[in-house]
């Protein structure tokens, strides 16, 4: 077991996964979290994360800091996609080996992998073919964040492991329908359209791509696993195993919230890659599994939705 008297320091502790991995280790009786916000430390500032790490020397980071979001706002900022977020994991991890850290664990995203990636997944698709165009600057930067950490492991011996979680939701997600991703931004969508009582409901692309959805409380509980289970610098995915598609997504959803209009799909928004399923066979290996089903987890989501967003 890992000592709950450890310091942890969260990279992002304040949005989707951040708080999650905040939750989970409270609530596991972790209690030395340094924490700061954007205010307090700009994780973009070399100087100040340095003096930073150098003062609270954490034994442990979890990297979930970075700048995110749907398919659209990855298509449209390209620049800062890739910039901000090499900037930030390049100081962080860098940091981190300055200042002794024991193990930093990096979180990718699913989207490293090459658009037409054989299906389940598996970690040995990385670099196999080109990216999906509609994130290809996010997905270079994850890249480059899990090459930076198989370096430092490589070259000087660091404990720096990479996770891959598949597309997340769960209470924190970013609910703005220019910048979300589809699961919150569909939730928002069905909430007001029944509440305008509105006939339709206006979903992008054809409904056909099929995506993999865990919460993050989930992906939580897996981090933790890998902190205590997981050395190596070879990166695991982190899925449920299983993918619906957009129609039966937007279908379940209108359920959950109530909404029984039509679906309008709009044509004009691009689907982005066909199909996005982790092969999560090595992580099941190891022993770990997921405990929150679709459905009770976008119910309990829309709930967190009803209190913190909507009213
Ligand atoms: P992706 O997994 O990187 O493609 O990111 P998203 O979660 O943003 O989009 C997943 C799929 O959902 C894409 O095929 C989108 O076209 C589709 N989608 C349908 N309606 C929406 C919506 O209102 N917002 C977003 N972000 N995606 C939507």
């Amino acid at each position: 077991m890992m000592d709950t008297s450890e310091k942890i320091f969260v990279a992002g502790y304040r949005g989707l996964v951040g708080s999650a991995l905040m939750r989970r280790l409270e609530r596991e009786g972790f209690h030395n979290i340094p924490k700061r916000d954007r205010s307090q430390l700009d994780l973009g500032d070399e100087r100040a994360v340095q003096s930073f790490f150098a003062k609270e020397r954490p034994a442990i980071v979890i990297f979930a800091a970075a700048k995110v979001g749907g398919i659209k706002a990855n298509n449209d900022f390209p620049v800062e996609f890739l910039l901000d977020n090499l900037r930030i994991q390049n100081i962080i991890i860098h940091s981190a080996y300055e200042t002794g850290v024991r193990k930093l664990l990096f979180l990718g995203s699913s989207c490293i992998y090459p658009k037409l990636a054989p299906q389940p997944i598996p970690e040995t698709a990385l670099l196999g073919g080109p990216l999906e165009p509609t994130n290809e600057a996010y997905a270079i930067a994850k890249i480059a964040g899990i090459k930076l950490c198989q370096a430092y492991a490589r070259e000087y011996g660091a404990n720096f492991i990479s996770a891959m979680p598949t597309n997340l939701y769960g209470p924190n997600d970013n609910f703005d329908l220019e910048t979300s991703h589809v699961l919150a931004a569909l939730l928002r969508k069905a909430h007001e359209a029944k509440t305008r009582k509105a006939r339709e409901l206006a979903v992008w692309g054809s409904g056909t791509p099929r995506r993999e959805f865990l919460h993050v409380d989930d992906l939580a509980s897996a981090c933790l696993f890998l902190l205590e289970k997981y050395d190596s610098p070879e990166i695991i995915n982190v899925g449920c195993g299983e993918d619906i598609s957009i129609r039966e997504l937007a279908e379940l959803i209108c359920a959950i919230v109530g909404f029984e209009g039509q679906l309008a799909w709009d044509d004009t928004k691009p689907d982005g890659t066909p199909r996005k399923l982790l092969d999560v066979t090595k992580l099941h290996n190891l022993g770990w599994r997921p405990t929150i089903p679709l459905r009770d987890g976008i119910a309990q989501t829309y709930e967190w939705f009803l209190k913190n967003v909507a009213h």
